[in-house]
């Protein structure tokens, strides 16, 4: 029996680690299938604070990792596949193993959302991609397409030009959702162009070559036209991954789990921090400062149910 298991190891799971672990409540920390999460994936973090250099993804949470595991947390290499809520203790169950917990912290992130059209599963791998950091290099001189037109799919983009001959961003509006920062560095890229009002309908391409193109449909003049392309790279947003806590926890329609400004979710001893139940901000830093304050709702939660005074001040 555990006081808290925290599911999930991104910076809002490892930072929830961190305090737990120097609250001294030994938390179990399941790694999940993808330790580290999304933002290992991430090339350079040039603002998380502290780094004035910048920092790879991997190394933050290599880091935070150490940090966490320096006070005491246990990292388990173990997906949970499933959750009781509705009776204390709560039960975990995992793959390997069925975990029993006074309280939860859901870190569980969020995946990229696909396209959902022809070809997306075909040639995943062989030319379609959700992630610049990870397949960008194998682009050099090569021509690719970006789909969206939010800050994922411009900042991305701006990193693709690093390798790619030219990188088109096909969005389904005549404007873009990315920040003017970030808007004014793609359009005075030259490698960066721009197809408006358009959606990909199918990937095209074949078994040996992997992706040759795709077909576009105008979504004004319903016009159908093909573009020749080496890679897709897909950033159309995410899918918080929540799906084993449906019905038990209160979510919106997204399946983004509700909590209150403490972390707290419809289940008292359960808190939720990062991705789960942000889509507002996302970033590293924010996930990281609601896993910390998880961890001190926790304590609290915990320090109620022994009977034990919380040390801080929350109510
Ligand atoms: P997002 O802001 O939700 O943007 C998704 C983009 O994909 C939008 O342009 C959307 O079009 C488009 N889209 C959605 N579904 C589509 C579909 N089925 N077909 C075609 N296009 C589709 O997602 P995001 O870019 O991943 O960003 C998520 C959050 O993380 C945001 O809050 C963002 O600010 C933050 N973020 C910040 C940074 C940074 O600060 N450096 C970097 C990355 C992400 P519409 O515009 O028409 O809705």
């Amino acid at each position: 029996m555990e006081d808290v298991i925290i599911i999930g190891t991104g910076p809002a799971g490892l930072t929830a680690a961190v305090y737990a672990a120097r609250a001294e409540l030994n938390p179990l920390v399941l790694t999940g299938d993808t330790p580290g999460g999304q933002v290992t994936i991430t090339e350079a973090l040039d603002n998380f604070p502290g780094f004035p250099d910048g920092i790879s993804g991997y190394e933050l949470f290599q880091n935070m990792k150490n940090q966490a595991e320096r006070f005491g947390a246990k990292l388990v290499t173990d997906t949970a596949t499933s959750v009781d809520l509705k009776t204390r203790p709560f039960k975990i169950q995992a793959r390997e193993n069925l975990y029993q917990t006074q309280s939860i912290i859901i870190s569980t992130g969020s995946d990229p959302r696909k396209l959902d059209v022809p070809g997306e599963n075909q040639f995943a791998g062989k030319g379609v991609s959700y992630c610049a950091t990870c397949d960008g290099f194998f682009f050099r001189d090569k021509k690719v397409v970006v789909v969206g037109g939010g800050d994922s799919a411009i900042e991305e983009g701006l990193f693709l030009t690093k390798f790619a001959a030219s990188v088109t961003v096909i969005h389904r509006r005549d404007r873009l959702r990315a920040h003017a920062h970030l808007q004014n560095r793609a359009f005075a890229n030259k490698k960066m162009k721009f197809v408006w009002d358009s959606v990909v309908s199918e990937i095209l391409g074949d078994k040996q070559q992997g992706v040759q193109g795709v077909r576009l449909k105008n979504v004004n003049s319903k016009d159908i036209s093909e573009l020749e392309t080496d890679g897709v790279f897909i950033f159309i947003g995410h899918i918080p991954n929540t799906q084993i806590f449906k019905g038990q926890l209160d979510m919106d329609e997204t399946g983004i789990i509700i909590t209150d400004r403490r972390q707290r979710t419809s289940v008292p001893g359960v808190f939720a921090a990062g991705d789960v139940q942000d889509n507002l901000y996302r970033q590293a830093v924010t996930s990281a400062g609601a896993g910390a304050a998880a961890a001190m709702e926790a304590e609290k939660f915990i320090a109620e149910l022994e009977g034990t005074a919380y040390p801080g001040k929350l109510e």
